[in-house]
């Protein structure tokens, strides 16, 4: 019997007993995995076992595979009509609603991030990405195409079949969402791996998927790592598909796996180190806030953070006051004290990692204008920190850090800071500011990018796709352009009389 998790929050934020299996979800059930092994679950606030979960094997991989292809052969896949998926989908919708709070708090309690931040973004993005993927599920259709008067000639959008998704602990439920979303909707059943490090709201998300009636085996989530269970998904003979968000390195080797098995179809939502170009116009006010919104947001784990800030000459001296005045007032703490903006790192492999980049800056000889260092004694805290005085050889500039480090640039002109913002083998998202329409819009166009921000950052959308160029991935998530991601095109011609 898989072990349970209980909990009592007694937070200002949220208040109330949480209590659910942590095993395997495998056929609609929670299992031991094969093994009966279990992994810690760590509060980053002070390192401390919040609870354990059942750790899966290879052979737990194989038994979701069988429970998926036998949902997608007999309830799910062709058998289930959009419309039927479609209302499924938004009981989740409602269900997610109604725990809404507890999912937040379970989100903090195991990433560290605020619950604020979880209970806005976290969660009402995830709400709002399946009700909107529920949206689709009716409408994913082929088109008629026109031959030749004896024929028929339709396309049909059908399910690839069981898919695999493997995803990483910066937004855990979120990016749940962004998989089971256009998946479900087009009718494939799914054998998805939560980040061993944030488990939790996956798990719990098991349970509000039984609640709302889903047929068994079309959802199957097994915790565990990824050089075992990762790896059994990508290598996997009867999963026809992977999609993958994390880190480049590990894309990488996704993508090999999945060339040397079936060839699978793979699609891959990686890292980034983005550009936030200030110019002279800019209003500034607003440019420093979003600025540190871009890198300081979600503790500088966000895939498409405003990492290299680049401002103009005219304004640099004026904006790095005040930038490192913002930064000063960010408060970092508690993850359920109601104004703190900050919480921990979510790992102490994380935070290693990140103040040894920290140490790297300063051996270079870049200059540390605020933080640098971690904060308090206990947990993950690191504080906001800003480097100035940066070469762009150095590691801080070039390689993404995953923390709340940003780098200030100054730079002449638009030539000169477009050249210096795509130079870089990332290209998931850039920013612009100025009050120069053209320019704007110019330069937008000319960074190498899959979103490009005009006055403003980390704005993203249920309806809006985003992906990256370049070594950030390959794909696209959200709005329609990631249901082509879950579905196979068959084309049918029927002849209408044409003889031989
Ligand atoms: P990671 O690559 O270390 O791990 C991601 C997932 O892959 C985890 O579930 C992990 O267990 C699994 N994994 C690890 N090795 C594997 C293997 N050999 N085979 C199969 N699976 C394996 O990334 P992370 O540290 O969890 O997340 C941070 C990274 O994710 C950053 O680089 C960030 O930029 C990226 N990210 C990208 C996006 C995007 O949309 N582009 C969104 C969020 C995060």
């Amino acid at each position: 019997m898989p072990s349970a998790f209980t909990h009592e929050f007694n937070t200002p934020a949220f208040k109330g007993k949480v209590s659910f299996s942590t095993g395997l979800f495998i056929n609609g059930q929670f299992l031991d995995g094969s093994d009966k092994t279990t992994i810690d679950v760590i509060n980053p606030t002070n390192g401390k076992v919040i609870t354990s979960v059942s750790e899966g094997t290879p052979k737990d991989v194989d038994l979701a595979v069988d429970a998926a292809h036998a949902a997608f052969d007999t309830t799910w896949g062709l058998h289930a009509p959009g419309a039927q998926r479609s209302i499924l989908m938004s009981k989740l919708v409602a269900i997610m609603e109604k725990n809404a709070d507890e999912l937040a708090a379970l989100e903090a309690l195991d990433n560290g991030k605020t619950f604020n931040w979880a209970r806005n973004v976290d969660v009402a993005g995830s709400i709002d990405c399946i009700r909107y993927y529920a949206g689709w599920a009716d409408k994913v259709t082929g088109q008629v195409q026109e031959t030749t008067e004896d024929k028929l000639t339709y396309t049909r959008h059908e399910p690839i079949g069981v898919v695999g998704q493997i995803i990483p602990w910066n937004f855990p439920l979120l990016m749940m969402a962004w998989k089971l979303g256009p998946a479900l909707a087009c009718g494939n059943t799914i054998i998805l791996k939560p980040s061993e490090f944030t488990p939790l709201t996956a798990i719990r998300m098991c349970h509000l998927i039984n609640e709302a009636g889903f047929p068994p085996g079309v959802v199957n989530v097994i915790s565990g790592y990824g050089n075992t269970v990762g790896n059994a998904i990508s290598s996997h003979m009867r999963i026809e598909k992977v999609a993958f968000t994390g880190s480049t390195l590990v894309g990488r080797k996704i993508m090999e796996s999945a060339a040397k098995s079936n060839l699978k179809n793979v699609t891959l939502e990686l890292g980034g180190k983005s550009p936030n170009i200030i110019f002279d116009d800019a209003d500034l006010e607003q440019a420093v806030n979003w600025a540190a919104f871009g890198i300081f947001w979600n503790h500088g784990q966000t895939c498409c953070a405003g990492s290299r800030i680049y401002v103009q000459e005219g304004i640099y001296d004026e904006f790095l006051k005040r930038f490192t005045e913002k930064t000063r007032s960010l408060k970092v703490g508690d993850p359920f004290a109601p104004d703190t903006f900050q919480g921990p790192q979510v790992s102490e492999i994380q935070f290693n990692r990140i103040m040894s980049y920290i140490e790297s800056g300063k051996a270079a000889g870049a200059k540390v204008e605020i933080g640098g260092e971690r904060h308090g004694t206990e947990g993950y805290f690191i504080k906001p920190t800003i480097f100035t005085n940066v070469d762009p050889s150095m590691k801080i500039v070039q390689e993404e850090i995953f923390g709340p480090v940003g780098v200030v640039i100054k730079f002449k002109d638009e030539e000169d800071v477009i050249k210096q913002a795509n130079d870089t083998v990332y290209g998931l998202a850039a920013a612009v500011f100025t009050q120069n329409l053209n320019r704007a819009i110019n330069t937008a166009h000319k960074l190498k990018a899959g979103t490009a921000w005009i006055n403003c950052v980390n704005s993203l959308h249920s309806n809006v796709p985003f992906g990256g160029f370049k070594q950030s991935g390959i794909g696209r998530e959200l709005g329609e352009y990631a249901l082509a991601n879950y579905t196979a095109v068959k084309s049918v011609h029927v002849n209408l009389g044409h003889r031989m």
